[in-house]
């Protein structure tokens, strides 16, 4: 029976009703994970982070019902109509609204909608960007001794046209910080309502739009110069306004925007399974990463030599292994082919680098010898330190285009060698994979600060997109043999990796960036 006509889910119809935060996805609540990947239907909004979608089964049907201002893709009655029709019919359905789905989010009506239709639903209660928003532009909603009232609005109707819900009079005489939706658009008519009925024109303001992402900017002003200010710069939606003193707070409380790589758009090239960990370091330092894959890891062309080594790696004296992608394959087939750890026996394990060795203690084998350098020459040497290496039987184990020149150098000093081919790298041709196409498309059309390379192969395949690097977008390397392959092509190398390491690497690529380096590079592309 397919999971689609599972006989319990006909009574189990239900509605959550969840908030989706204001964009961080760190901003979502665990409740809220755990519905979407349980959901058989997920019904979004325009403002929702999408890569929460991806949390949802294979199977769930997925479907947006956002509004940009202007455009309605559902109107509010058939998105009612919707969710009533999907609970109706058993499914476990998911409303997703962005921020909290109470807070002007239309989820009252939602929930009446299903409420008074004897539909059963739930409510999880995101983030808000009511008090997220200001939060990441460092300016607290409340501020004890100063500020204990918070009203929040909307300006999501024209005051000046008349049958507009909020009263401004009386908005103008509220003490403390006044909280704005869905109103950049209409801010000039607002603050001048709220001037007209005596507020203050030097209450500080500010506008923070596209809160808590990569592209969050704030713009601070006046309640007089804010609606002026926004205008000159084209400051869009969406946007949060905060109006109070609370504002002020911002010159010593920014810390979202302070962050080293904060407004630098780096792109990551790396295989999509080994691109994570440089996009989380380099995310967490602040930058919006695009990722675009340029090469796959495969199986080797002749598995079966590959898993024969694998199987008698036991009878050598050492084996050694020269790249992290290396080290999965390897243990990938070793603990097909074996169920015990031991069935490795006493061969010593060397690593050329830090990251293989990394990969090595992962599955929980000690490194015997890893060079300080990570190259094949200090590998070497490292190797001699241990003894002569007369007829010794070594596994080397490698990537079918890498460099020979450890095999090589190991036979001259008599070791008997073999080398396990453990995998190849081809290129990433993206075939299905719509966010590596998106993500492609972006950056043809917006660019980039910085696109960063880990290996030989990256360089190659992601020059033969033909993606022109714009003027002035830098290059960051993972090492030596990287930076070579990037110079042979005639790219220059901005910033290269003084380790293999990938903290090492994103530390690298922050302290380019670096305002104390007084290069003109240290300005960040978004004010
Ligand atoms: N329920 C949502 C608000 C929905 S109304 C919440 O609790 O946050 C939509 C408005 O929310 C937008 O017009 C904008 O004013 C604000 N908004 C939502 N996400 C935002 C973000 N990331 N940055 C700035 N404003 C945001």
């Amino acid at each position: 029976m397919s999971k689609k006509d599972k006989p319990s889910s006909g009574a189990a119809g239900l509605c959550h009703l969840v908030g989706a935060g204001p964009g961080d996805l760190g901003l979502v609540t665990l409740r809220a994970k755990e519905v979407i990947e349980a959901a058989e239907v997920v019904v979004y909004d325009y403002l929702c982070n999408p890569e929460m979608l991806a949390w949802a089964p294979k199977d769930a049907e997925i479907i947006y019902a956002g509004k940009k201002a202007g455009a309605h893709t559902l109107r509010q009655e058939e998105i009612n109509a919707l969710l009533l029709e999907k609970v109706r019919a058993g499914k476990r359905v998911v409303r997703l609204k962005g921020g909290d789905p109470f807070v002007f989010g239309r989820g009252g009506e939602e929930a009446l909608a299903l409420a008074r239709a004897g539909a059963r639903f739930e409510v999880v209660p995101g983030v808000s960007s009511t008090v997220a928003g200001p939060a990441y532009a460092g300016i607290p909603v409340t501020q004890r001794g100063h500020v204990s009232q918070l009203t929040i609005f909307t300006g999501h109707e024209d005051p000046e046209k008349g049958g507009s819900a909020v009263d401004f009079a009386q908005l103008a005489q509220a003490p403390g910080t006044k909280v704005m939706l869905m109103g950049v658009e209409r801010l000039e008519p607002i603050s001048r309502q709220l001037l007209d009925a005596g507020a203050d024109p030097a209450l500080p303001a500010a506008l923070v739009r596209w809160a808590t992402t990569p592209r969050q900017q704030t713009l601070v002003g006046t309640l007089g110069d804010i609606a002026a200010k926004a205008a000159a710069a084209k400051f869009e939606a969406p946007a949060v306004a905060v109006f109070g003193e609370v504002v002020n707070l911002r010159d010593e409380l920014s810390w979202f925007e302070r962050r080293p790589l904060f407004g630098r758009r780096i792109v990551v090239t790396r295989t999509r399974q080994q691109a994570g960990g440089l996009s989380s370091r380099l995310r967490a330092l602040g930058a919006e990463v695009i990722e675009i894959p340029t090469i796959r890891i495969e199986e080797p062309a002749n598995l079966r030599e590959f898993a024969e080594l694998v199987r008698d790696a036991h009878t050598y004296e050492w084996v050694v292994f020269t790249s992290p992608n290396g080290v999965d394959a390897f243990f990938g087939l070793f603990y097909r082919l074996y169920k015990d750890a031991r069935s490795i026996g006493g061969v010593r394990i060397a690593a050329v680098g830090p990251a293989t060795a990394a990969r090595i203690r992962d599955f929980h084998l000690a490194v015997d010898a890893q060079p300080e350098k990570a190259v094949a020459e200090s590998l070497v040497e490292e190797l001699q330190k241990e003894g002569s290496l007369e007829n010794v039987n070594i596994l080397v184990v490698r990537a079918e285009t890498t460099r020979e020149v450890l095999a090589r150098d190991l036979s001259k000093l008599g070791a008997i060698v073999d080398e396990a081919i453990a995998y190849r790298t081809v290129p990433e041709t993206g075939e299905g994979d719509a966010g590596r196409a998106s993500a492609l498309a972006r950056f043809k059309e917006e660019g980039a600060d910085m696109v960063t390379f880990a290996s030989g192969s990256a360089v190659e395949n992601f020059l033969a997109l033909k993606v022109p690097l714009a003027k002035g977008t830098r290059v960051a390397s993972l090492g030596p043999i990287t930076s070579k392959a990037l110079k042979d092509a005639g790219v220059l190398v901005d910033v290269q990796s003084p380790g293999a390491d990938l903290d090492q690497f994103a530390a690298a690529i922050a302290k380019f960036y670096s305002p104390e380096k007084g290069n003109e590079h240290s300005r960040a592309r978004a004010s």
